[in-house]
């Protein structure tokens, strides 16, 4: 009997990233409503399938859909490329970002949010951590809605400093819970408890974060030691380095997601490992900072002993593109290059680190991150007809993480709808979204340049 699907993706090979790896040649996926229904061949398919609608075929390699685990989807997305790129550390957050932050409205918060989604989605990103909006959660959710992709929705707390939006601890932890509940039985956002972290979160605020996130079955996620000043800021406040600390005020746990630990020391990275936090990585972040992650690069050993990894892009001024491939890509390499051992680390490796081990990172492996009957419907689709696939993809993983990007993404099906065609995003039009865009621009620019210091 012949069975009715949504929706089947023909590619010439599919690589399911499922536990034993296996790719299928001239490979199909079935998609019902949200979900995958069979991964199998086109021929298998074709003897028992009817679809209404087929996408692929002849030319592409199939994927996950990709994993981006820290990604500022509000703040300096609306000025890029303003903010100089020789400012010393620190300066492009205190003098740009924090006063573009306290000066977005709710309109420019989503209109930030979109523009990064449909900048993520074209280049295969299907699901994204946020990194925290500092004002208007809500509208990060509209955005989400309206690009059509999963993602986490974080308010950004803190409750030392001078920041926009500084608060108490108790209010602070008030918003996160009502940023919680926003979410709550959204069918493909989730609410991450977010932190701004580094030594802008006091005692108190760490610790009832975490409460909170393991009370209401959530992750907490914060930066944490990119470079090497939170750790002199810890050890003046107690004496204590930031990992140390916090596993010792119970703060860290298998819940809990740091972005960066890059400047970590062995026992730091012994804690991480024994109390299985997990990290995300952002490579090109620490490159364009100058943060010295060639001289302390510990994530490699985190992975070899087991640890949880996962890729992000960050932000405007730190990273800029979003694009996973991008930085899986420059993750291999690094390692390659601090261990001086080019036999310790493949492009399978890193299209794990920007899928299924993407998502073990963030707590979503049994949804996302692999082709797999049971699975989100999150699919990517690479045409491999372009210049840098000729004359032929033989290994495809090599192809795609060493000499491949965003840009040949063709295809993108995220929870069963297509949501990228041709490399155009279907669900929002970018024309409007530029226009918009330009007025906003404007308008922050001039606001972040007359009071670069006044938040
Ligand atoms: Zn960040």
């Amino acid at each position: 009997m012949r069975d009715r699907v949504d929706l089947l993706v023909h590619g010439d090979v599919v690589v399911t990233m499922d536990g034993s790896r296996s790719q299928i040649t001239d490979g199909a996926i079935a998609v019902r409503g949200e979900w995958i229904v069979a991964v199998t061949t086109q021929a298998d398919a074709a003897a028992w399938l009817d679809a209404d609608r087929t996408i692929g075929g002849p030319g592409t390699v199939v994927i996950p859909g990709l994993v981006n685990a820290h990604q500022h989807l509000t703040g300096d997305r609306l000025i890029r490329s303003t903010i100089p790129d020789d400012l010393p550390p620190g300066a492009a957050l205190t003098d740009w970002a924090l006063p573009v932050h306290a000066a977005h409205t709710g309109d420019d918060d989503e209109l930030s949010a979109t523009l990064s989604l449909v900048e993520a989605v074209t280049n295969g990103i299907t699901y994204t951590v946020e990194a925290g909006t500092v004002a208007h959660p809500e509208r990060v959710l509209a955005a989400y809605d309206a690009v059509g992709v999963g993602g986490t929705l974080g308010a950004w707390g803190w409750d030392l400093g001078d920041g926009p939006h500084v608060a108490h601890l108790d209010e602070v932890i008030e918003r996160q819970a009502a940023t919680v509940s926003m979410a709550r039985d959204h069918p493909r956002v989730d609410a991450f408890v977010t932190l701004v972290g580094h030594d802008l979160m006091s005692d108190g605020l760490a610790v009832a974060a975490s409460e909170l996130a393991r009370a209401t079955s959530n992750r907490l996620t914060f930066h944490l030691s990119p470079g090497p000043a939170d750790a002199r800021a810890y050890l003046a406040r107690t004496g204590e380095r930031p990992v140390v600390h916090l596993a010792r005020l119970g703060v860290l746990g298998d819940h809990v997601l740091l972005a960066h630990a890059v400047h970590i020391d062995d026992a730091e990275l012994d804690l991480l490992l024994d109390l299985d936090v997990a990290v995300a990585s952002c490579p090109w972040a620490y490159l364009r900072l100058g943060q010295g992650v060639t001289r302390s690069f510990h994530h490699p050993r985190m992975l070899h002993h087991g640890g949880r990894v996962a890729l992000g892009c960050d932000s405007e001024n730190a990273g800029d593109a979003i694009d996973v491939l991008l930085a899986a890509r420059l993750f291999a390499g690094l390692t390659k290059d601090t261990t001086g051992d080019p036999t310790r680390f493949t492009a399978r490796a890193a299209l794990a680190l920007a899928t299924i081990d993407g998502a073990r990172a963030i707590g979503k492996a049994d949804e996302i991150g692999s082709l797999e009957v049971g699975k989100r419907a999150d699919i990517v689709v690479v045409d491999t007809t372009r210049p840098e696939w000729t004359p032929h993809a033989v290994d495809p993983i090599t192809a795609l993480v060493w000499a491949s990007d965003g840009r040949a993404i063709r295809d993108v099906v995220a929870s069963g709808r297509h949501v990228v065609r041709d490399g155009r995003c279907l669900t929002v039009d970018h024309q409007m979204l530029a226009a918009e865009s330009r007025d906003a621009h404007r308008r922050l620019v001039s606001r972040a340049r007359a009071h670069p210091r006044d938040q």
